[in-house]
C-alpha cells in the first residue's frame, strides 16, 4: 500500500445501544450502532418467540380464554 492514498484504517470500537462493544476495522475511530449481533432479533430469536406468543394468543382466542 502506498502512503497517503488510503484513508487511515483503525481498530475501531463499535458501541451498540444495548451496551455491547466489539472491535472491528474501520476508517472511523468510533462507531455507535443501534443493533448488533448480540441484540438483533435475527440473532437473539426474539422474533421467533414473538411469533410463538402470537400463536398462543390465537389459540386462547379460539377457545375463549382471555389473555391477561
Ligand atoms: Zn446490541
Amino acid at each position: 500500500m502506498k502512503e497517503g492514498i488510503h484513508p487511515n484504517y483503525y481498530q475501531t470500537t463499535v458501541t451498540c445501544n444495548c451496551g455491547n462493544t466489539f472491535v472491528t476495522g474501520s476508517t472511523k475511530k468510533e462507531i455507535h450502532v443501534e443493533v448488533c449481533s448480540k441484540c438483533h432479533s435475527f440473532y437473539t430469536g426474539q422474533q421467533k418467540s414473538a411469533a410463538a406468543r402470537g400463536r398462543i394468543d390465537k389459540f386462547n382466542r379460539k377457545y375463549g380464554i382471555e389473555a391477561k
